[in-house]
């Protein structure tokens, strides 16, 4: 019986085994290969800073440092770091082996996991726009259903960027609030 549950299952999460809410992440930066791991919401909420880290949720590190999977070391690793002012996770920081390569790759995301996995806004120069910013278009546009222009160099101050979307700020222009491409966009400085 409990065969046919796994075989139904299949998968489970690399790091704490649970089969609920299977997701692939791909363990930051980029650049390393085989960096895909399968977690589950619990753990991807946490690596990625949506949620806060309960520690109480990650005693399985102390097993999964010694995965054969770089991915999973270099995953536990960030956690442990993250947790080593508490010293079962500073513990087993000390007691984990790490060769040059996957320490490099552990330091290369490390604190950065969360703003890695967020959406990333960059105007038509490729400089990063936040919430607060002030930009002007590079092109005069038509604002849809109705008659306004807006004329090249027009400035839109005290930006939103949309959460979802990576291609698109809000702004007030006239009191209305309009949607515009970031690719339209230079942020002033
Ligand atoms: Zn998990």
């Amino acid at each position: 019986m409990s065969i046919k549950l796994q075989e139904a299952s299949g998968k489970v999460c690399e790091l704490c085994m649970s089969a609920e809410n299977l997701s692939f992440y791909n363990v930051p930066p980029d650049t390393y290969p085989d960096n895909e791991v399968m977690v589950c919401i619990t753990c991807l909420s946490q690596i990625q800073r949506q949620q806060p880290t309960n520690s109480s949720h990650w005693g399985f590190l102390s097993e999964t440092m010694w995965s054969d999977k770089q991915a999973i070391r270099v995953l536990t690793w960030r956690m442990l770091d993250r947790m080593k002012s508490e010293t079962w996770a500073a513990d087993n920081l000390e007691m984990m082996y790490m060769d040059d390569d996957t320490q490099k790759w552990a330091e290369a995301g490390k604190d950065t996991d969360g703003v890695l996995a967020q959406v990333v806004h960059k105007d038509a120069n490729g400089n990063i726009l936040q919430d607060g910013d002030s930009v002007v278009l590079t092109k005069s546009l038509d604002v849809k259903g109705s008659s306004l222009n807006l004329k090249m160099g027009t400035m839109i101050r005290n930006i939103r960027v949309v959460n979802d979307d990576d291609g698109q700020i809000e702004g007030k222009v006239n009191g209305q609030l309009l949607v515009v491409l970031t690719k339209y966009v230079r942020k002033q400085s």
